[in-house]
């Protein structure tokens, strides 16, 4: 059932400018998801941080049935920079890229504890000193831990749908999330992912979106006829591919 709309004349409209669109596609998602927030259980910023790395090429479920456990063993950042050869990596083995994820952590442990007395930078430029962040992991812990918005996180789901409503076609994370930062007010910067991903997940689906159930569907240039909304077929063509690892190939991060 789709929710109640509010159409107006100069947002209504596929093909009228993203510009133009954005304050009612916010208001829908607003609508459609009252209670957006990160999905990553956290109690503390080193907590955010933590799973935030763990989530790379893992649900978001995934990494909340593992970190109950993970945040009581290790409190600080320097329990994670201790922690003992194996160990660590056990205690996060089924989130996968548990090598990688696992030395990053103790680095970003080590790293934090010594540079930044304990304390979870506040800055993108620290933030990116850490062994395994990036801007996404960045922009989330900023985002969702202190509730700065310096950036919008642009993970698959919101990478994805930006192009289909076509408020970007940036080929890569960074320009996506520079058009985003354009377009969407700096109050939203951080909302805008959530509605995003949670969008995704239920409606615009990577390969099945449901254009026939979809509250945006009157202000997306990609929505397809209800017969054909099952499948991507007569889709435009997507990247299919969202590179991640532009910029620093050493950083671990990937897409969630
Ligand atoms: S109309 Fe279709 S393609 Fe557009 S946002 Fe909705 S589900 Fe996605």
């Amino acid at each position: 059932m789709k929710a109640a709309r509010t159409r107006s004349a100069s947002a209504s409209g596929a093909s009228t400018p993203a510009r133009v669109r954005i304050p009612a596609i916010l208001e829908r998602l607003h609508r459609e998801f009252p209670d957006a927030k990160c999905a990553l259980d956290h109690g503390s910023p080193l907590e955010l941080l933590v799973a935030t790395v763990l989530s790379a090429q893992c649900t978001d479920a995934r990494v909340n049935k593992v970190t109950p456990d993970l945040f009581a063993k290790y409190k600080t950042a320097a329990d994670y920079a201790a922690a003992k050869p194996g160990e660590l990596e056990d205690d996060i083995r089924s989130t996968g890229f548990f090598n990688n994820k696992a030395k990053s952590l103790r680095g970003l442990g080590a790293a934090i504890r010594d540079r930044f007395g304990g304390e979870v930078p506040r800055t993108m430029d620290d933030l990116l000193t850490l062994p395994g962040v990036a801007r996404k992991t960045a922009n989330c812990v900023l985002g969702n831990a202190y509730g700065i918005a310096v950036g919008v996180v642009v993970d698959t789901h919101v990478f994805r749908l930006s192009h289909r409503l076509g408020l970007s076609a940036g080929k890569n994370p960074e320009k996506v999330e520079d058009d985003l930062i354009d377009l969407v007010p700096r109050s939203e910067w951080i909302d805008v992912s959530h509605l995003l991903i949670l969008h995704g997940r239920k409606t615009c689906d990577a390969r099945k979106p449901k254009c026939g159930a979809c509250v945006l569907e009157d202000l997306c240039p990609s929505a397809e006829p209800a017969a054909a909304s099952v499948g991507a077929s007569a889709r435009p063509a997507q990247p299919s591919r969202v590179n991640l690892r532009k910029g620093n190939p050493k950083k671990t991060e990937t897409r969630r």
